[in-house]
């Protein structure tokens, strides 16, 4: 079966083609510059037409959906009602969603009678228990607005569990770590018996680590006196927390850890401090985890940062374990979402094949 699996933001989309269950990659691109003023590509639609011109005989779509709230545990088949369910979700995510219902919607109009599955970021997260996933705000704001963590990243850390549990030669049920999601954007989670726990990313994926341009944690105060102070809107805040800031803000060079090393080695001491914050956020969150956790198999790294950079895990890990009587492993594992996307797919599409044919 050929899969595609499309990764719609704003302004681009990523996709890549799989042969299932094979595995095998056959093709990958970008569209970019999606609406941009300058761009002959105006909208999702126009992009999503120029992918179906050089990609013929597709069987199934697989999309990435960023926020899937507390309805979606596991990807699942678009139809109408997901599509509403999504579209609902387009006010808790309002700089992801609806990028991705936008791809989805071109879809369905230039692929007719072919598949479309949905695959949330937020699905590996939905196990974290309720005193973990809930804020200190009075209740009826969660209940009312679904303000909570959800934990972004899933795929990435479902993917990088599954593929730990193989490393470590134990079933998924049994495995227990901390996985290190350190890309441009950057999350962590606690994982026991192979279940997402606690995850650093909350109601947004603002929270939590230093990112490339994303502040992370942060007094809440911080927003208000900004808005009082400097008459700030809240556009002008998500810009400035999402864009702004993380190592890009700190450093003033670049939201790239390459350049920010190069800078730090060459005796820049913004770019040291950010380095500097960026690990120290990461070692306080993996004790916090090891605390939460008991023991751990080991500790995952994945992304950018974290498949690349050793001089980075190395100062991370530094004397991490020393007190551990039993020292967990140290792995390095390549992420791979898209095909995590495929997987899913193709896993639901069979699944359902098989239950059709059964009945
Ligand atoms: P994204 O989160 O946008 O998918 P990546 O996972 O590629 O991005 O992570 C980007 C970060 O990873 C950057 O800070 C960059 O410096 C670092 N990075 C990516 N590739 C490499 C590499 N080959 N060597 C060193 N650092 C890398």
């Amino acid at each position: 079966m050929k899969v595609l699996v499309l990764n719609s933001g704003s302004s681009s989309i990523k996709y890549q083609l799989f042969d299932m269950p094979s595995q095998k990659l056959l093709f990958k691109g970008m569209i970019e510059q999606i609406g941009e003023k300058a761009s002959k590509i105006k909208n999702h639609e126009q992009g999503i037409i120029l992918i179906l011109k050089k990609i013929q005989n597709i069987q199934a779509v697989g999309h990435r959906v960023v926020q899937g709230g507390e309805r979606f545990q596991k990807p699942c088949l678009i139809n109408k009602q997901v599509i509403k369910r999504i579209g609902s979700y387009c006010k808790i995510a309002p700089l992801h969603n609806p990028a991705n219902l936008s791809g989805i919607l071109a879809c369905l109009k230039f692929m007719k009678g072919i598949p479309q599955v949905a695959v949330f970021d937020t699905a590996f997260h939905q196990t974290i228990p309720d005193f973990a996933y809930l804020y200190g705000l009075p209740y009826k704001f969660y209940n009312n607005l679904g303000i909570r963590k959800y934990g972004f990243h899933g795929t990435s850390h479902e993917y990088v569990t599954k593929e730990a549990a193989k490393i470590l030669n134990k079933p998924l049920n049994k495995v227990s770590l901390i996985t290190c999601h350190l890309g441009n954007g950057c999350s962590i989670t606690a994982v026991e018996n192979g279940k997402s726990v606690d995850t650093s990313m909350g109601f947004t994926p603002l929270e939590g680590l230093l990112m490339g341009t994303r502040c992370g944690d942060l007094d809440p105060a911080i927003v208000t006196y900004l808005q009082r102070r400097m008459n700030f809107s809240p556009e002008r805040i998500d810009q400035l927390l999402n864009k702004e800031s993380g190592l890009l803000g700190i450093s003033g060079i670049s939201n790239d850890m390459r350049r920010i090393r190069k800078a730090a080695k060459n005796g820049n001491s913004r770019a040291r401090l950010a380095i500097k914050i960026f690990i120290y956020r990461i070692r306080k969150y993996i004790g916090a985890y090891l605390t939460i956790l008991g023991k751990i198999d080991a500790l995952v790294f994945t992304a950018g940062i974290g498949e690349n950079q050793s001089q980075i895990r190395k100062n991370i890990c530094f004397q991490l374990f020393d007190n551990l009587k039993k020292k967990p492993k140290v792995l390095v594992i390549t992420t791979n979402e898209e095909l995590m996307i495929a997987k899913q797919t193709f896993s639901l599409l069979s699944q359902m094949k098989t239950r059709l044919t059964e009945r």
